[in-house]
């Protein structure tokens, strides 16, 4: 680190901004929100500083003050919108041993401005040395979806109950604020419900401590497709709340990394070539972790209620006593669809989507792909790589001819995402051609105004 991050109380301290027009302005709007005594020094000033300088929020003097002012103050920005005039100036300060900065011109400040979250008293500061600002706003715009607009008030709050709260026990006490921030208290006031969230907070004080976990003692969450940003900010928050996390084969490592770094995470799917673990034994440990008190996610890949046996891990877990919740996910097709660009469904001419498998259970028999596929339906086919072969038989069988267009995406929100377009006939060659393998979805889709197969299969015999 080249520079130090730090808070400082700017009450009655001076800060003087030499410059009058727009880069001048810009910095009189950050610094009226702090309690800073502030001085703009400048021949002119530009319409909005003279309006301040009038209503008497900032002070406005026409010359350079001498050293020793420029030294007692707490910051002198140099924001002339002028680079020649800036070097002058910013010589001038840095002479006088005045911490300065010179607006856009990093090289010359002692001091740099962050990037700010302003969520006022929580301010977030995110610096990168100017080496990366536009980083640094992307980082910005990730937490201001992360920090809702009222989070400022919630901790004003707290602060104001801080005092109240001393009298419980430090163990107590920890807890109470983490259930404020991220149980009820914080939901509710979210949801504008402030003096319902304020009534639990002085209602828990009042009980000595948080209410037991108003949470489920399991989540089951959908990890999307691949890929951490398509994570539901439910689920992420759920993983980082984890201290055990089990988790299928089809994960995304990436998601894992979202989770807290002392969290145990254990993997129950079928590893390639290993035994799987049958679903026995995957309620058997879930049922057990949360029973010894462990907060428990079962990350399952893209959504927990697609092909994903949901009941009955659910039913499992409630047998036991234990409360459950789902937390949803982006299923494969909808990745899909989206890698394809191409909606599920289509106005007036795909009027419904079927999810299906290409496994086979054993002794189930197949899918009748074929009666699936009719005029204004799309199939999504999940699991369907090793069966190809049955699966374009069940098709052509019921009329469908070798040239309907058949699409595949591999591995869809990953970085390393394959697509196929090719034909029912060439299904199979194709996807061996372009080293398909699982996880891939296949994508059919019969649109209304096709013929319909049945009628194709009539005039073929005839
Ligand atoms: N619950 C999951 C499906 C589990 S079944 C979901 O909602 O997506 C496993 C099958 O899902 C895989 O065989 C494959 O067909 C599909 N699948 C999962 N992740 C995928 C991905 N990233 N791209 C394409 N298909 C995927």
């Amino acid at each position: 680190m080249q520079t130090f991050p730090m808070f400082l109380r700017m009450t009655d301290r001076e800060v003087i901004i030499l410059g009058g027009g727009e880069q001048a302005a810009q910095k009189c709007r950050l610094l009226l929100k702090t309690e800073a005594r502030i001085t703009v020094v400048w021949p002119e000033l530009d319409p909005e500083l003279e309006g301040l300088a009038q209503a008497g929020r900032i002070a406005w003097e026409t010359n350079i003050p001498p050293s020793a002012r420029l030294s007692a103050a707490t910051l002198v920005f140099v924001a002339t919108d002028c680079p020649g005039s800036a070097h002058a100036l910013h010589a001038l300060a840095e002479d006088a041993g005045a911490l300065t900065n010179v607006v856009d011109q990093p090289a010359l400040c002692d001091a740099l401005t962050p990037s700010i979250v302003d969520r006022d008293p929580v301010v977030v500061a995110i610096g990168t040395e100017g080496t990366a600002p536009v980083l640094a706003r992307q980082i910005k715009s990730k937490l201001e979806t992360l920090l809702e607009p009222g989070l400022g008030d919630l901790a004003s709050l707290a602060g104001r109950l801080r005092p109240a709260a001393a009298r419980l026990q430090p163990k107590e006490r920890r807890n109470l604020w983490r259930w404020v921030f991220s149980g009820s208290p914080r939901a509710r006031h979210k949801a504008g419900a402030e003096r319902e969230a304020a009534q639990q907070i002085k209602d828990a004080i009042s009980a000595g401590g948080a209410p037991k976990e108003d949470r489920a003692a399991v989540s089951i969450v959908g990890a999307g497709p691949g890929g951490a940003d398509l994570m539901t900010l439910r689920g992420v928050q759920r993983l980082q709340e984890a201290d055990i996390i089990f988790y299928d084969r089809l994960v995304d490592p990436a998601v894992l990394e979202l989770a807290r770094r002392d969290a145990e995470r254990v993997l129950v799917g079928k590893a390639p070539g290993a035994a799987s673990w049958p679903q026995d034994r995957i309620n058997a440990v879930l049922v057990q972790a949360a029973r010894a008190g462990q907060k428990v996610v079962r990350l399952k890949c893209g959504d927990p209620a697609v092909f994903a046996r949901l009941e009955e891990e659910v039913e499992a877990l409630e047998n036991s006593g234990l409360s459950v919740e789902v937390v949803p996910g982006i299923t494969a097709a909808s990745a899909a669809a989206a890698t394809l660009k191409q909606g599920l469904t289509q106005r007036g001419e795909i009027e419904s989507v079927t999810l299906t498998t290409g496994h086979l259970k054993p002794g189930t028999g197949a899918p009748d792909w074929g009666t699936q596929l009719v005029p204004g339906v799309a199939l999504a086919i999940y699991m369907g790589v090793a069966n190809a072969g049955e699966i374009r038989d069940s098709l052509l069988s019921r009329g469908h001819t070798a040239e309907h267009a058949v699409s595949v995406v591999a591995s869809a929100g990953h970085p390393e995402e394959q697509t196929l377009h090719t034909s029912l006939g060439r299904l199979v060659e194709d996807m061996a051609n372009a080293g398909i393998s699982n996880p891939a979805i296949l994508m059919i889709r019969h649109p209304k105004s096709d013929a319909a197969p049945q009628a194709r299969q009539l005039r073929a015999v005839g």
